[in-house]
C-alpha cells in the first residue's frame, strides 16, 4: 500500500483547469475565454517583435548563463523601478525601494506574503470581493490571514464604492490593503482618480500600508504611465508600499516568469534591511531567479529605440482589445432584445469583461455553445477575435434568457 494513500487528487484549477478542458472539446466553434493570454485576430499566441529583437541582441552577444544575485538582475532591478516609480522618483534618488526580482507576479506577491508574515505577524490583507482567484491561494500558503472588502456591485455591474471604503475603514489598523493597480481581474472596474485619492485618504488615516498587484502596466490604457497612475498618486503622500509587477502580460513573457517586488519604506537605511530579509526568503525558495526574461526587459527598456518598439506594440494590443470590447458590445446590443443595458462592457478595462453571468449560465456558455469561461462570469476579450463577437454575443444572450 502506497506511503501516499492518503492523498486525495486536489481540485482542477479554477483557471487553467479552463485550459485542459477547452483542449478536450472536439467542437470547431470551440472559444478559449478562460486564461488572460493575449491572442491575435487569428487567435495565435503572440511573441512580440522586441522580444525577438531582444533575444537576438542577447544571442549575439554570446551572453553566459551564471546564477543571478538572489536579489535577480541589477540592470533589471534598475529599469523595473523606474518603470513603476517614473525615473525621476524621489522614491528612487532616495534609495527608499526595495526592489527584488521575482518569479513574475504571482512569485513576487508570494515574497512579499512571506515578508509580511515573517516580519509583520498577525497583520490581516484585505482583498477585493471578488479578486484574481490566486490572491487567496497565495495567502493561504504563506498563512497571511486575509479577509475581503466589498469592490464590485452587481446591481450596478460597477464599483460599490462606499462599500469599499466603509470595509476598509472598519479594518484593524495597520491593515495591508492589497490594490489592482489598474485593469482589475476579474471585473475589469477601474477606481476613478478621484476615488483613488478617497481610498489613499482612508488608507492614510488607518496607516494602513498599500500593496499594489500590478500586472497590467501598459497593457490596459496603452500607457506605461497612465497604467501606473495610481501607484504613483500613493508614492507621491510619501506612503510606504508594496508593489508585485509582473512582464506576463505586457511583454508576452508569460512562461519566462518575470517580475518583482518592491519594497517603499521610509528610509534607505529600511530599505537595505529589507531587501536583505527579501533575499533570505528567496535563497531557501528557489535560490535565485532566471536570467531570460530579466535579460529581455533590461534590454528593451534599456534601448531607446526597442523602448520606443514596445510601447508601439502594447498600443497595438490594448487596441485590438478594445475594439473587441466594442464590437461584443455592438453585437449585444443589436441581437439582445429585453432591453438590457449592455454600456457596462464599454465601461470595463483590461483584457477581462465580468459579464454578470452566474455560475449556471457560464455552464450553458460552455455546455451549449463550447465557450470556455471562468465561472464567475469573466470572460478574457484577448481570446476573442472581432469574427467571433457575433458568436459570442448570440452565447450570452442565449445563457442570459
Ligand atoms: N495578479 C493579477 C491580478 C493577475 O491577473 C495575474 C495574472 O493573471 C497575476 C497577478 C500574475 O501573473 P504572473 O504570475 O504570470 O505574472
Amino acid at each position: 500500500v502506497s506511503r501516499f494513500e492518503g492523498i486525495t487528487m486536489a481540485p482542477p484549477d479554477p483557471i487553467l483547469g479552463v485550459s485542459e478542458a477547452f483542449k478536450a472539446d472536439n467542437d470547431e466553434r470551440k472559444l478559449n475565454l478562460g486564461v488572460g493570454a493575449y491572442r491575435t485576430e487569428e487567435l495565435h499566441p503572440y511573441v512580440l517583435n522586441v522580444v525577438k529583437k531582444a533575444e537576438n541582441l542577447m544571442l549575439e552577444r554570446g551572453e553566459n548563463k551564471e546564477y543571478l544575485p538572489i536579489e535577480g538582475l541589477a540592470a533589471f532591478n534598475k529599469v523595473t523601478a523606474e518603470l513603476l516609480f517614473g525615473a525621476d522618483s524621489p522614491i528612487i534618488q532616495q534609495q527608499r525601494v526595495a526592489t527584488v526580482q521575482g518569479l513574475s507576479g504571482t512569485g513576487s506577491l508570494r515574497l512579499a506574503a512571506a515578508l509580511i508574515e515573517r516580519y509583520l505577524p498577525g497583520a490581516k490583507v484585505l482583498i477585493s470581493s471578488p479578486t484574481w482567484g490566486n490572491h487567496k491561494n497565495i495567502f493561504n500558503d504563506a498563512r497571511v490571514p486575509w479577509s475581503e472588502y466589498r469592490y464590485y456591485d452587481p446591481k450596478t455591474v460597477g464599483l460599490d464604492f462606499e462599500g469599499m471604503i466603509a470595509d476598509i475603514k472598519a479594518a484593524p489598523e495597520g491593515s495591508f490593503v492589497l490594490l489592482h493597480g489598474c485593469a482589475h481581474n476579474p471585473t475589469g472596474i477601474d477606481p476613478t482618480p478621484e476615488q483613488w485619492e478617497k481610498i489613499a485618504d482612508v488608507i492614510q488615516e488607518k496607516n494602513h500600508i498599500p500593496f499594489f498587484d500590478v500586472a497590467y502596466q501598459g497593457f490596459a490604457s496603452g500607457s506605461l504611465d497612465a497604467d501606473a497612475a495610481s501607484v504613483r498618486l500613493f508614492a507621491a503622500r510619501g506612503l510606504e508600499l508594496l508593489v508585485a509587477q509582473s512582464y506576463s502580460k505586457n511583454l508576452g513573457l508569460y512562461a519566462e516568469r518575470i517580475g518583482a517586488i518592491n519594497v517603499v519604506c521610509s528610509s534607505s537605511d529600511t530599505a537595505a534591511r529589507v531587501k536583505s530579509q527579501l533575499k533570505r526568503i528567496a535563497r531557501p525558495m528557489y535560490s535565485n531567479p532566471p536570467i531570460h526574461g530579466a535579460r529581455i526587459v533590461a534590454n528593451v527598456v534599456g534601448d531607446p529605440a526597442l523602448f520606443n518598439e514596445w510601447k508601439a506594440e502594447m498600443e497595438l494590443m490594448a487596441g485590438r482589445i478594445k475594439n473587441v470590447r466594442q464590437k461584443l458590445y455592438d453585437s449585444l446590443s443589436a441581437k439582445d432584445k429585453s432591453g438590457k443595458d449592455w454600456s457596462f462592457i464599454l465601461k470595463q478595462i483590461g483584457m477581462f469583461s465580468f459579464t454578470g453571468l452566474s455560475k449556471a449560465q457560464s455552464d450553458n456558455m460552455t455546455n451549449k455553445w463550447h465557450v470556455y469561461m471562468t465561472k464567475d462570469g469573466r470572460i478574457s476579450l484577448a481570446g476573442l477575435s472581432l469574427a467571433k463577437c457575433e458568436y459570442l454575443a448570440d452565447a450570452i444572450v442565449d445563457s442570459f434568457h
